[in-house]
């Protein structure tokens, strides 16, 4: 524990980088679907104030079971398999944020492959992030994506067809689970590796 504490400052300002990156590339999706879309795909509600706080705890805990899988595979505690999660998570809801503004928009528009693709591009050819941080943001999506109930639009900003993948959200979650154990596990073999590295450097 006094290990995965010595980490928790840097870790912290990488997930503050990623937030902030995230938190645009997703306003930026979000801006790019209300302006290039026609009136007869805006039709994003907001589900019952009432109910967002149950989503909001399901979604928490989606990401913490992300954290756990993660954990058990890394075989040790890591403060980004738990502040990741909750980011990709929880923040993915960011689009929503025009009809809490009152204006018509389309439904979910970066609960989009194009959304992850790209976000996954900026965490490797941008912040270069190592493989287990997009294993993470992979997952979350996922997770994410099961969790939610309803409709999306799986190519926006390209495309506004809408998917229901109400039959599938048992499979998408099992499919977070294995990305996790990915996340995990990648992370084990960079430690080895650093590990190793530092190793040949005592012995010269
Ligand atoms: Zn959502």
């Amino acid at each position: 524990m006094r290990r995965a504490l010595s980490t928790l400052v840097p870790v912290l300002k990488d997930s503050i980088i990623i937030f902030v990156v995230y938190t645009i590339l997703g306003i930026i999706l979000t801006f790019v679907s209300l302006i290039c879309t026609s009136s007869s795909v805006k039709i994003g509600t907001l589900r019952p104030i009432l109910a967002i706080p149950t989503h909001e705890i399901y979604l928490l805990i989606g990401a913490l079971l992300i954290c756990l899988v993660s954990c058990a595979v890394y075989r040790r505690f890591d403060f980004s398999f738990l502040f990741l999660p909750i980011i990709f998570t929880i923040m993915l809801d960011l689009d929503h944020l025009p009809v809490i503004l009152g204006v018509a928009q389309p439904i979910r528009p970066a609960h989009s492959i194009f959304f992850l693709l790209a976000l996954i591009l900026i965490l490797r050819f941008v912040l270069k992030k190592p493989l287990y941080i997009e294993f993470l943001a992979i997952s979350s999506f996922l997770m994410h994506i099961a969790i939610d109930n309803g409709v999306f639009a799986l190519f926006s900003p390209f495309s506004f067809e809408y998917y229901d993948l109400g039959q599938i959200r048992i499979y998408l979650g099992l499919l977070a689970i294995m990305v996790a154990v990915m996340a995990g596990y990648s992370k084990r073999v960079l430690n080895f590796q650093s590990h190793m590295a530092k190793e040949k450097i005592s012995q010269r």
